[in-house]
């Protein structure tokens, strides 16, 4: 078997759904619900202890679902983006509306020829959670306001994980596997100062889906600093080293800082969109 094919098995196959751990994910919930405007508050308030128990139900359904897996990650290289290069700092991530758009419609077009199932669609998932939570509201039904809202926090965290948004989610080559999840899990389980404390203040408002278009603009950039860290790299790699460093466990060092950075701009976001679903459900 050539290489290249051998490479590419190894990337695509069995890839889980991964996520942020159980501890990001609750945190993610419970900030969010905490930072609400009082309209939002008065409706996700009561619901908190659910939302926060049930972070990980997309997750799990995963397992009973297999077309569940593809909406929790989006890999930006099938749309155009270039692979994380550790040998670089990382690049600034596009902010402008226009590109923004451009990539959320792209990810959106199914006239655009990428297989979904192994390239994710993320930001679809985002977008469609977002509309079917407002339809909820609307029907007043508790469950599915719940459901739906469990739902649109997971995808939005999941956005903001580096690793959610490229091809390389696990590792640049098959001796880095074991990358994800030393990152997204391992890390946040170890080190305190990964653990979000509010959401990030004057986060710039965005609407959807240039909102999850953004989040993974984003975390595709931060992809290549958490590949070289993993690699012993103090952010760019002058060489590329063979192995992971330290046997694969990260050191808390800046990586604490990135994740924490991540998660608080994630609840941001959610308090964002949960506002603005009461404010798009109530009657004109
Ligand atoms: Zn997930």
């Amino acid at each position: 078997m050539g290489r290249g094919l051998c490479c590419l098995m190894v990337l695509l196959c069995c890839r889980d759904a991964g996520a942020w751990g159980r501890r990001a994910h609750e945190d993610v919930n419970r900030l969010t619900v905490e930072h609400l405007s009082p309209a939002a508050a008065a409706v996700f308030g009561p619901l908190k202890d659910a939302l926060v128990a049930q972070a990980m139900e997309p997750d799990d359904r995963v397992r009973l679902n297999r077309a569940e897996r593809h909406r929790h990650f989006l890999d930006l290289e099938a749309l155009g983006l270039p692979p994380p290069d550790v040998t670089k700092p990382a690049p600034r991530p596009e902010t402008a509306t226009a590109v923004l758009q451009a990539l959320a419609a792209r990810s959106l077009d199914a006239t655009v020829q990428r297989d979904v199932v192994s390239t994710g669609s993320l930001i679809g998932a985002v977008d469609e959670t977002f509309h079917a939570l407002v339809a909820a509201l609307r029907a007043r039904h508790t469950p599915d306001i719940t459901r739906f809202a469990v739902d649109l926090l997971h995808y939005v965290a999941d956005a903001h994980q580096p690793l959610h948004a490229t091809l390389h989610y696990d590792g640049l080559f098959p001796a880095q596997n074991g990358v994800h999840r030393a990152f997204e899990e391992d890390l946040i389980n170890r080190c305190p100062d990964s653990h979000p404390r509010m959401p990030t203040k004057r986060a710039t408002a965005l609407e959807l889906p240039i909102l999850a278009a953004a989040a993974l603009l984003e975390s595709h950039a931060l992809a290549s600093t958490v590949l070289a860290v993993d690699l012993g790299c103090p952010g760019v790699c002058r060489k590329v080293p063979a192995q992971r460093a330290s046997g694969g466990t990260m050191a808390c060092g800046s990586l604490q800082q990135l994740a924490r950075t991540r998660l608080e701009l994630a609840a941001a976001r959610a308090v964002f969109l949960l506002e603005r679903a009461v404010r798009q459900a109530a009657p004109p």
